[in-house]
Parts: C-alpha cells; structure tokens; sequence
C-alpha cells in the first residue's frame, strides 16, 4: 500500500507540475472536504448548503419557516438554524487549512423541504398553532409543475431574503472565528449565488447579502475580505455576462443546469430516451456526462469572454458534473478556466487530465 502510495503520490507531483487549472472539489460536509484535500483538492469550488437543513431538528424549524407568515417569524424561525449551520461552515473552513471555500446559498424549490407524511404535517401544525386544513394549503401553494425552472436559486432569496440574510451571517461569523483560531491562513469566504439570470437579480440579493455580511464584520470590529459570485446554470446568465460581471467577482458555470436548459433536456430523466438517439446516432455522447462544446461550451465560451470584458480580473471555475470528467476538463483548460470542481474521488482524474491538457495544447 505504501508502494502504491508512493507512485500515486509521484505521478500526481508530476500532474501538478504540468497543469495549469486549479483542482477543488465539490463538497458539504468535513468528512468529504478531508478526503477531497487527502486526493489533492485546492479548494471547494461548491458547497451545497441544502441537506445541511435536514440535519438534526432543524428541518422543523426551517418547516416553520416556510409556514410562517411574517419576516419576524421567520427570522426567529432561521435563528434557531443560524448557530448550527455557523458550525457547518467552520468545519469546512477548518478541513480546508484557509484554501478557499465557495459556499452555494439555497438552491432548491421550497417545496422539497415540507413534509409528506401525515404525522409530520400534524406536528407543524401543532407547532404551529395552525390546523393539519391550513398547513395543506400553504404546502399545496408551493406545488410547482416544473419546479427546476420554478421557484428555486436566487430567486427564493429574492422572495425570502431571511434565508439568504441568515446563511451570509452563518457564513461570515464562521470565517471570522476560523480567522481568530489561525491568523495565518488565508480566509476569504466566496458567497455564490445560484440561478442568476440576469444582473438585476443578483444586484438586488447581492445588495443584502453585503449589508448583512459588512454589519456583521462591523459588529465584530474585525477585518474580513470576502466576495460575492454567481452561478452561470441558465443560458441567458451567459449570453448577458457582461452586465452580470458588473455585481460578480466570480463566476462558477453549473453544467447541470446549463446543460438541461440549453438542451431542454431534464437533467433527471435524460436516460429515458437518449439509447434511441444513440442508435439513430443523433447523439455520440450523453451531454450531461461530456461537455457539449457546440452548445454549452458555447455558451460557455461567450460567459468567459463578455464577463471578462467587463471585469478582466474575474476567476471562473465550473462545478457542475462535467468538472470530472477528462474530456471536459480539455476543454475547460483551452477556454481559460481558472478551476475545475468535481467530486472527491475525482479530484485524482481532474489533476491528471488537467496536466495532460496542458501537455496537449502547448
Ligand atoms: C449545476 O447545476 O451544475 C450545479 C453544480 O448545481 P446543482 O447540481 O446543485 O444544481
Ligand atoms: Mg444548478
């Protein structure tokens, strides 16, 4: 074991030496930023934050939350999540040493986080002081028939700005006690903003997030740098780059999204049908394994170059599935990519391709 190691650990020095793009991993919980770190990940490019709120209780607060009818109980609703999900973030900001870490706010349509059962339901209306009547028909309002294109992303911060206010100040306490215990590393929080179409949706969330964010460094009387970004999963995002650079100072491509709304595609059902146009030979490949460079790629290429025109100093990185898979680490490498960021297991492969993309393209 400790000969493979070595030779593992010898043809990685040697990946490392060639390539270019950096290498972070997609990862929420310590345990996978640890091994991430242990395969050779930079960073975490994205940090889902969403099964964080299925955690011990405080699914029941945030079904609260969603129940409620005013800020105020809302907000007394999130800070009983806000010191646990704080914990959620020092871990990570611990397990990475002060490489950098990019947390994702809330991505997923509401109505994913409410209960189904019966006896669940009966509970939140207890806790409540609604009727089982009453709880049914706020969880009948979140029903969406396409809820990937719904109420999901930025714009549930838009709609709940509570949920993006407590996560910012989750986030930002966090760094500044990781900060406190090691002022040597370099902890500079990277807040991204999913499902961002155009800029004035992310300048309109970006504008709370850094109030919340500068009056909680303010209160801590400290000195904090961090940065705000975007996800670019939705092709009109890319096509409008450029004015959306303006508010970013990151941007991070979500192929999956990307994908499914440039193909129009349903990135949950893409088998059911693809065998026919593998045999019809319409398709070589399944565009949610491999980059499509006529389409995404496209799409890609163009974010780059009109993001860059506006901000020339922006880092890009991608995180959707295609961040892993070596075809598509090529290509990340030739549009000028700063980052791949793929899952821990991964991160061994990404390095590798990453070098061998290098070598290629001299
Ligand atoms: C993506 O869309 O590519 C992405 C990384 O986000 P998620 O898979 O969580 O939608
Ligand atoms: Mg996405």
């Amino acid at each position: 074991d400790a000969q493979i190691a070595g030779e593992f650990g010898r043809i990685m020095e040697w990946a490392d030496k060639y390539r270019k793009l950096g290498v972070r991993t997609n990862a929420d919980t310590p345990a996978d930023a640890k091994k991430a770190r242990e395969l050779g990940a930079e960073g975490i490019g994205l940090c889902r934050t969403e099964h964080m709120f299925f955690e011990g209780n405080r699914i029941d607060a945030f079904r609260e939350m969603i129940c409620s009818e005013t800020v105020e109980e809302r907000e007394a609703a999130l800070e009983k999540i806000l010191p646990e999900q704080q914990g959620d973030f020092e871990k990570l900001y611990e397990a990475l040493e002060g490489c950098p870490v990019t947390i994702r706010f809330l991505d997923p349509p509401l109505h994913e986080f409410v209960p189904t059962d019966e006896e669940d339901i009966k509970k939140l209306a207890d806790a409540q002081g609604k009727t089982v009547e009453q709880i049914k028909t706020i969880i009948a309002s979140l029903h969406e028939f396409n809820p990937m294109m719904g109420h999901r992303g930025c714009r549930l911060a838009v709609t709940y700005p509570e949920i993006a206010k407590m996560q910012t100040r989750a986030v930002i306490r966090a760094a500044i006690n990781v900060k406190k215990n090691h002022p040597d590393w370099n902890v500079c929080p990277e807040i991204m903003i999913p499902l961002v179409g155009e800029e004035k949706e992310l300048k309109y969330v970006k504008k709370f997030v850094t109030e919340t964010a500068d009056a909680e460094i303010a209160a801590a009387g400290v000195e904090l740098k961090y940065e705000v970004g975007t996800m670019i999963e939705i092709p009109r995002a890319a096509l409008t780059a450029d004015d959306i650079a303006k508010d970013a100072e990151f941007f991070c491509f979500g192929t999956n999204d990307l994908t499914q709304m440039t193909f129009g595609f349903s990135r949950d059902d893409s088998g059911k049908f693809l065998d026919a146009y593998y045999d019809a030979k319409i398709f070589e490949n399944d565009p949610f394994a491999k980059l499509d460079q006529t389409g995404v790629g496209k799409l890609m290429e163009t974010a780059i170059k009109l993001g860059k025109s506006t901000r020339p100093d922006l880092h890009v990185g991608i995180c959707g599935e295609h961040g892993g898979d070596p075809s598509s680490v090529e290509f990340c490498h030739k549009i000028g990519l700063d980052y791949v960021s793929c899952s821990p297991f991964r991160v061994p492969i990404a390095r590798l391709a990453a070098a061998q993309a290098a070598i290629n393209n001299k």
